[in-house]
């Protein structure tokens, strides 16, 4: 792992330092973006715990072309990668956006191809069962490696995948906390993160099967319409409450 220099990068969400990090054995890019701990730390009620206070605050993030860039709403990860930065650079901490995680490792094309499963009726895993590709193929050993290199050796992860804490462990880097992600679930992904929660065990509060049964089951297979099938009060509301109460 090769380290870039490290760069100013003022944002929508505020000031951050930037580095790339080249890693040889693949040939990816990532990048580290991080904010100072600030002079007073504001932590949610229940955050402030003495043990874990010092720990810094980490979000491992997967490429996702669609979510990132475009504010896809077919999953969440444009939203949790916003939420992540607006608290990192409230709270102080580092963000490393993992290039080539691209469909938990299946690239894009590939996650094209298993989005038209899903209108036809998979769900997320079935999908990528059917192209004969793996469920989720991501590895953290690059990130491992950048966060070892930054010294961060013991962190807290902003995450709702228990799967990241136990391989960050094997690979020594101790996650002291668990920080829930709390990013609102949407009409067009319910049923993705339902997924994430049932067969990943992502840890998600999610709106009940009655709550989102106003969705007619025919918009599966045209996911990408429903924003027009009047579904959208019931299935985006409660921004403040989802996610919230997860503990891990
Ligand atoms: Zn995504």
């Amino acid at each position: 792992m090769s380290a870039g220099p490290v760069v100013q990068l003022p944002t929508a969400y505020g000031d951050f330092q930037a580095q790339a990090w080249t890693d040889e054995t693949t040939g990816a890019e990532h990048l580290s973006i991080s904010a100072e701990l600030p002079a007073v730390l504001d932590l949610p009620a229940g955050e402030a715990d003495g043990r874990v206070e010092l720990a810094p605050l980490v979000r491992l993030h997967s490429e996702c072309l669609t979510g990132d860039v475009f504010g896809s709403y077919r999953c969440d990860c444009g939203e949790q990668l916003a939420y992540a930065l607006r608290r990192i650079h409230d709270c102080g901490g580092t963000l490393i956006y993992l290039r080539g995680h691209e469909g938990r490792g299946i690239g894009l094309a590939n996650k094209l191809r298993a989005y038209a499963l899903q209108e036809a009726g998979a769900d997320t895993v079935e999908a990528n069962e059917q192209l004969g590709l793996p469920v989720d193929s991501r590895d953290y050993a690059a990130a491992a490696g950048i966060l070892a290199a930054l010294g961060l050796h013991r962190i807290r992860l902003l995450s709702n995948n228990p799967l990241k804490q136990s391989q960050l462990a094997a690979l020594g880097i101790e996650v002291a906390q668990m920080v829930p992600v709390q990013v609102p679930s949407r009409a067009q992904n319910v049923r993705y993160l339902r997924t994430k929660r049932d067969r990943m065990n992502h840890t998600l509060n999610l709106p009940s099967t009655s709550a989102i049964a106003v969705i007619p089951p025919s918009s599966t297979t045209s996911i990408s319409t429903s924003t027009t099938s009047g579904t959208t009060p019931t299935s985006s509301s409660t921004p403040t409450s989802d996610g919230r109460g997860a503990q891990s």
